[in-house]
């Protein structure tokens, strides 16, 4: 599959639409999601475009994991849960939805099952404020 230059996070990083800013460098970004699958839940990108972990280029996996590990360690500190999950999906098939290379780092508690993937919206207010604690 070609690489989409109008996808969704393709727009975020142009500055064309507007997100819940986490984090930003020259190489990566990081801000909230949407449609959270739980309190907390983040995304982080590297900026070149690269659908999936076989076309983004290693550095640029290196950066946004460099990020993502920043990222786990605000969301360990502002929420406290016992384990962060960080993901990243390859394919329709494996659920991916936006194909812009994205790590997901999601608070997990004990008992707790995901919530459902890409389902609800969240309150903006309550996505900016988390947004502002993390930042
Ligand atoms: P994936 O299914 O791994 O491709 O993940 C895409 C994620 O992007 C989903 O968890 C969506 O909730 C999230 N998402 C979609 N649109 C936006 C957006 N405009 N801002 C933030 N997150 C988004």
């Amino acid at each position: 599959m070609a690489y989409d230059n109008d996808n969704i996070f393709a727009r975020i990083i142009r500055g064309e639409i507007p997100c819940h800013r986490i984090h930003e460098d020259v190489d990566t970004i990081a801000f909230m999601d949407i449609m959270p699958q739980a309190e907390g839940h983040a995304l982080v990108l590297p900026k070149i475009a690269g659908e999936d972990v076989f076309s983004t280029p290693p550095e640029s996996l290196a950066a946004a994991i460099r990020t993502a590990q920043l990222v786990a360690r605000a969301v360990k500190q502002v929420f406290a849960p016992p384990g962060i999950m960080i993901a990243q999906l390859n394919g329709q098939a494996a659920g991916q939805s936006v194909f812009h290379l994205h790590f997901h780092v999601i608070p997990r508690y004990a008992g707790k099952d995901l919530g459902i993937h890409a389902a609800a919206q969240a309150d903006p207010a309550k996505l900016a404020a988390q947004a502002e604690r993390l930042r």
